[in-house]
């Protein structure tokens, strides 16, 4: 079997982001493979824990996937001040006598996107409305770089290292099976300091928030969920996340002074793509609702949430609107332009991740000690059957029926782009439909 068969087999996906089927994302030939390490969401500590707990594993898994492109040159890319991730990538490297190159970056955000980082690698813009092998460059990051080692070895993405951290007693790495709540992660890291809190699932910035306690109760950890972070309520991230659209455009129509700060900020911008946050809050405040500029802007924005969590002087929010409207449009814009200059200023752009950290009112949890990692052990997990981009996994279990971890459970739909999903705990399936498998352990008694 080829790596990429093995890779669709085991059910690898995109671990940092939405999700895109890896054995869809590797099947291709392109010049670059450059490997994201730079986990550039303030506070995220996983990928970092992956770096330097499997750096074996990770450059196996990268020469591996870097010889079924068939790349010309391969690149790690990490943040400088990991300096012991570093060396424990490179001494992997220089023993293998393999030929991988580290790219070494300043500490700012959005060192991670995908368009930012080709950009800073290769000094090639990624087009609008596309995607890094456009320009001849695949990006994958650390998690499904190591899910794809692991594939090669038969074995299926079912357990995630989860970091939980912020209000909770002891901050730690989890290794839980997929399918585990959110809650009791929050437990084996010695629960939460607060009586009330809300939950990011992801990173601040661009991260899920989760404020009502039943939406904290129904959470779990999918093959693309990586950080789980608690804060207050009335934390400054939870409350401008929690803006209605009505109350955003009110205040986009008072408020707005059309300084342009968001633009001259925004990284889609910087590296010289037609986005101008400021024209979609302009036209937002004229009630333009079908204009160009917001047809575009919507579609041309990663919601990387630097216009409001860090530019806008007036506390508004082009990115809600942004997210809002992608929601709305279903015509694709079609962009028609082939020229792209980035910003002359877009290197003294970048934003320290330090500063940014300061400006969200997270810098108490930046470095917190983290308690010794655990594995966690549960009764009950409940299995989406769709935790990637595209169509969800058939079901492939019945009600009642007994199965063992790694089994599979839901089957990639035929002739789509879709991905296998494997049982995480070994047990009694207890309840089976098109959306999610529940599996109670078969230690339980009841
Ligand atoms: S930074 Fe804020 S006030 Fe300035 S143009 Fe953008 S949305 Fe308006
Ligand atoms: S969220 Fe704001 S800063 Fe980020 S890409 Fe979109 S418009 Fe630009």
């Amino acid at each position: 079997m080829s790596l990429i068969d093995k890779i669709a087999a085991a059910g690898v996906v995109g671990a940092g982001g939405a999700g895109f089927p890896s054995h869809v994302k590797y099947n291709c030939e392109a010049e670059y493979l450059i490997i994201n390490g730079a986990e550039c969401e303030p506070l995220l500590r996983s990928d970092k824990f992956l770096m330097s707990h499997f750096p074996a594993e990770i450059v196996e898994g990268v020469k591996m996937v870097a010889e079924s492109i068939g790349v010309d040159k391969t690149v790690f890319a990490l943040k400088r001040k990991y300096e012991n991730e570093y060396a424990c990538l490179k001494r992997v490297v220089e023993d293998k006598g393999y030929n991988i190159e580290f790219f070494l970056m300043d500490s700012f955000y959005p060192a991670g996107d995908e368009h930012t980082m080709v950009l800073d690698i290769t000094g090639r813009v990624v087009p609008e409305m596309g995607i890094p092998l456009e320009v001849g460059c695949v990006v994958t990051n650390i998690g499904t770089i190591y899910n794809s080692y692991r594939a090669d070895q038969d074995k299926p993405v079912i357990d995630k290292y989860v970091s939980v951290l912020a209000e909770v007693n002891e901050p730690r790495i989890v290794k839980v099976p997929i399918g585990t709540p959110v809650r009791e992660c929050i437990n084996a890291a010695g629960g939460s300091t607060l009586n009330e809190f809300a939950v990011i699932l992801g990173g601040p910035m661009m991260g899920d928030n989760l404020v009502e306690d039943e939406d904290i109760d129904n959470a779990v950890i999918t093959k693309t969920d990586g950080s789980i972070i608690i804060l207050p309520k009335d934390q400054f991230v939870i409350e401008r996340n929690q803006q209605s659209m009505e109350h955003i455009k009110n205040k986009a129509k008072a408020a707005c002074i059309q300084c342009t700060l968001c633009t001259e900020y925004c990284p889609r911008y910087l590296n010289g793509h037609g986005l101008e946050p400021h024209r979609i809050m302009r036209a937002l405040a004229y009630e333009e609702v079908d204009s160009a500029e917001i047809f575009e802007s919507a579609q041309l924005c990663c919601l990387c949430g630097i216009c409001e969590l860090y530019a806008c002087p007036m506390a508004l929010s082009p990115r809600l609107v942004n997210e809002y409207y992608i929601e709305k449009i279903d015509e694709k814009y079609e962009s028609s332009k082939t020229e792209y200059e980035p910003h002359p200023m877009r290197e003294y752009r970048k934003i320290p991740t330090d500063r940014q950290i300061a400006r969200l009112d997270l810098s108490k949890y930046n470095h917190q000690e983290l308690y010794n990692s655990v594995e966690l052990e549960v009764n009950e997990v409940i299995i989406p059957l769709s935790q990637h981009i595209g169509a969800p996994a058939e079901l492939a279990v019945s009600e009642g029926q007994k199965i063992k971890r790694g089994d599979l459970i839901g089957r990639a739909k035929e002739n789509a782009l879709s991905v296998n999903i494997h049982a995480s705990i070994s047990g009694t399936v207890k309840k089976a439909d098109n959306t999610k498998v529940i599996i109670r352990s078969a230690e339980v008694v009841l």
